[in-house]
Formats: C-alpha cells, structure tokens, sequence
C-alpha cells in the first residue's frame, strides 16, 4: 500500500473475474483506516455508478474529476485547477482506464506532477481481439509504476486474453473494440485457450464487463 502511495502514477491491470473489485475494495477500507481522503471516477456516468455500487463510495466521471474546460480558440482539453484551487483529496482512484482518452491520461499525469497526489489507475491491458486499448497505452508509457493481477486459465496457464464470449458462452473474435449496448460478457483465458476457443463450462456464466 505504501508503495502504492508513492509511486506517483500507478496501473493495476487485471482482466475480468481476476479480483479487481477485492483489491480495489481492500486499498479503500485501507485508506480508511489512514484516514487519507479518496476520490473515484469512472469514464462514463454508467461506469461511474457502478463503481458506486461495487464499492459504496460515491463516484464521478472522469470528466467531473478533472473539470475539463475545452478552450474556444486552441479546442483543446485542459486542467482548471491551479494551486489557489487544489483538488481536495489525498489520492485519486480511476477504474476502467483502458476506456479514457490518451489527452485525460497526461491529466492524470500532471495532477501527479503538480499536486503530488497519487493516482491508480485501474484496467484492461488489452481488448477481446488482444489489441491494446488506447488509454492503457498511454498509461503503460507514462506510468511510473505497472502491477498485474495474475489469474488462471481453468487449464491451469496464465490468463493473459479478455476473451469476449457471446450469449452462448462461445468465444467471439469478430466484432467492434467496444460493443455498445451489446449483450457480450467477457472472460479471462489464457492465450491458448483463447485460440483454441476452448472455455470451461463452468466459466460460461461469468459477469457482464462494462461495455
Ligand atoms: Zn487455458
């Protein structure tokens, strides 16, 4: 936990069903007891509440965390707060990073920068078709610090793809990053599994994943 708070900008990446919500529910109830002021945020409102739900903390957008203004002249993003106006809390958690954009990534950057407040970042390494999502690109190059949540494959390998699987509880490989609205779970499978399209059974019923 120390080494979480000092290690500036964080990722924790973990695929579905691997225990992110314990780990992140587990650093809460921790911050707690040091008595360090948290905020939450989620890229969309959706998210947002459900991380509401799963945690019992209030939680915002990104967008409301970071106040983004867009300038009229340049039409970029940027930060209002300044140091008459700092943002009140000790760290900053966000889930489901792979979803925001690479600009609110360097925002999260330059909170840590200029405030010192710590960030953790937590989420997908990479898509259904094994394809890196845009913001957690960003975070693995500008990160200070990258931990992985390991998990097993039900064959007893390192889980290492995000296996989108349909209603069915088969293995897709065909279809759009973000399935909007879609009806799709996904799994975590190790690489072999994931070619093969092989999944366990039991595992067919596993959570819904934010789309
Ligand atoms: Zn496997």
């Amino acid at each position: 936990m120390e080494d979480a708070l000092c290690s500036g900008l964080l990722l924790i990446t973990g695929g579905p069903g691997t225990g992110k919500t314990t780990i992140l529910n587990g650093i809460l109830e921790l911050l707690g007891q040091m008595q360090l002021r948290c905020l939450l945020a989620a890229p969309t409102g959706r998210a947002a509440k459900r991380l509401t739900e799963v945690t019992g903390e209030e939680a915002s957008t990104i967008h409301r965390l970071l106040e983004a203004t867009i300038d009229t002249n340049s039409g970029e993003m940027y930060f209002v707060r300044d140091e008459e106006n700092p943002l009140k809390t000790d760290v900053i958690i966000v889930d489901e990073c792979q979803f925001l954009l690479p600009e609110q990534i360097d925002q999260l950057r330059s909170i840590v920068n200029d405030y010192n407040i710590p960030v953790m970042c937590f989420g997908l390494r990479t898509d259904f078709q094994t394809k890196m999502f845009e913001g957690s690109r960003r975070l693995f190059e500008i990160a200070d610090t990258i931990d992985e949540i390991k998990s097993t494959c039900s064959c007893g390998r390192k889980t290492i793809v995000n296996a989108r699987i349909d209603s069915n509880g088969d293995i897709i490989t065909v279809g759009e990053q973000v399935e909007i609205g879609g009806n799709d779970r996904y799994i975590a499978v190790c690489r072999k599994c994931w070619r093969n399209k092989r999944i366990e059974h039991s595992d067919r019923n596993s959570l819904p994943f934010d789309k």
